[in-house]
């Protein structure tokens, strides 16, 4: 089987096979790190996921936010539907919590931005 690394900017094209659902004889990445992403994606793939949602009385309309760490990538419909259904009141600082253990998976929705 084949993937493309998405862990960096290089890309890497990295063949693998799948041996009772682990990622065997993995091949072509450049560093440890299109290891550990193969072996990730074959066992439990996961996402950042960014978005942004409605602020009011912000010095705009929107304000970016981010998971704080990656999500399953079957919770993303959930996580980004909940995302849709948010809003929020400036100030808000970068790194500030918007939404709490987002559909239950034990991670947390940043603002990505400061935003007076
Ligand atoms: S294997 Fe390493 S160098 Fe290649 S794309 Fe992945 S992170 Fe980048």
């Amino acid at each position: 089987m084949e993937l493309t690394c998405i862990v960096c900017p290089r890309g890497c094209t990295i063949t693998y096979d799948v041996v009772d659902g682990e990622a065997v004889n993995i091949q072509g990445n450049t560093c440890p790190r299109g290891k550990t992403y193969t072996e990730t994606e074959v066992k439990a793939p996961t996402r950042m996921v960014t978005s942004t949602i409605p602020i009011e009385g912000g010095v705009y309309h929107q304000i970016p936010v981010i998971t704080s760490a990656p999500i399953p990538k079957g919770a993303i419909f959930e996580v980004m539907d909940i995302i849709h259904n948010t809003s929020v009141k400036a100030p808000i600082n970068v790194g500030d919590v918007i939404i709490e253990n987002v559909a239950n998976t034990g991670i947390d929705i940043l603002a990505a931005r400061t935003m007076k």
